[in-house]
């Protein structure tokens, strides 16, 4: 079993810290700024075996060398981005799997974002590690792939286990229902959860991991029927 909590950093990103409760193993997504991870992974016992990077983008990196050099984690992420990632001990492909403790992450490649940005799903805890490819009712901004690419990146999470926990790389949600609601208003699944967020954010609580089943029911960029419709309403939200 593998459990997974948000670690807020920056202004509005979350690094994740996973824990494998049978061995101990403990890794860390994302890990923008190295301090407040390693107060939270000192507080839990101070192991870090591994750290995963979801893309290049200094937001989701920039505190990698300081905790690998820390805690003598292993550091893998896109072989792709091998020249723009902090130096890799594991350099990943679609398809690949990562050891963690007695378990492992399938590393499902999903360009769009940034063409080589990658998505990490851990069966044994129904976890996806979605970065900046599925946000909890929205997708990330097509940096570097197309609307094509990212259509089919998102087809791909779409297809996991619909108790899929949603763990992404960004507290975008209640930003995202409001263009969610404009886009499809009478969708009775979104208006539930637009306010379960706004609850949860009042009370200055994390709206994520956001489970999979709900995405579909009310994310907007997966109730789309082709890539020509998701280009429209990507190009809708970012104008938005
Ligand atoms: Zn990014
Ligand atoms: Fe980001």
């Amino acid at each position: 079993m593998i459990t997974a909590r948000p670690v807020s950093i920056l202004r509005d990103n979350y690094a994740w810290l996973l824990e494998e409760e049978a061995g101990g193993a403990r890794a860390v997504v994302d890990p923008a700024e190295a301090d407040p991870v390693a107060e939270a992974i000192d507080a839990a016992g101070g192991r870090l075996d591994l750290i995963l990077l979801t893309h290049h983008h200094a937001d989701h990196t920039g505190g990698t060398d300081a905790l690998r050099a820390r805690y003598g984690a292993r550091v893998a992420g896109a072989a792709f981005d091998r020249e723009r990632l902090p130096a890799l001990d594991l350099p990943l492909a679609d398809g690949d799997t990562v050891p963690f403790g007695g378990a492992e992450g399938r590393v499902i490649a999903t360009p769009g974002h940034t063409l080589g940005h990658l998505c990490y799903h851990f069966p044994a805890g129904t976890l996806l590690l979605s970065g900046d490819t599925l946000f909890s009712l929205g997708c990330g901004r097509l940096f570097e792939g197309t609307a094509e690419q990212m259509f089919a990146s998102l087809r791909r999470l779409a297809a996991l286990p619909a108790d899929t926990q949603v763990c992404c790389g960004h507290e975008y949600t209640e930003a995202n229902a409001r263009f969610a609601l404009i886009e499809e208003p009478d969708n009775a699944a979104l208006r539930a959860y637009a306010a379960e967020v706004a609850a949860l954010r009042a009370r200055g609580l994390p709206s994520v991991p956001s489970r999979l089943a709900t995405e579909l029911a009310a994310n907007p960029f997966l109730r789309v029927a082709d890539a020509a419709a998701f280009a429209a309403r990507r190009a809708r939200k970012d104008r938005f």
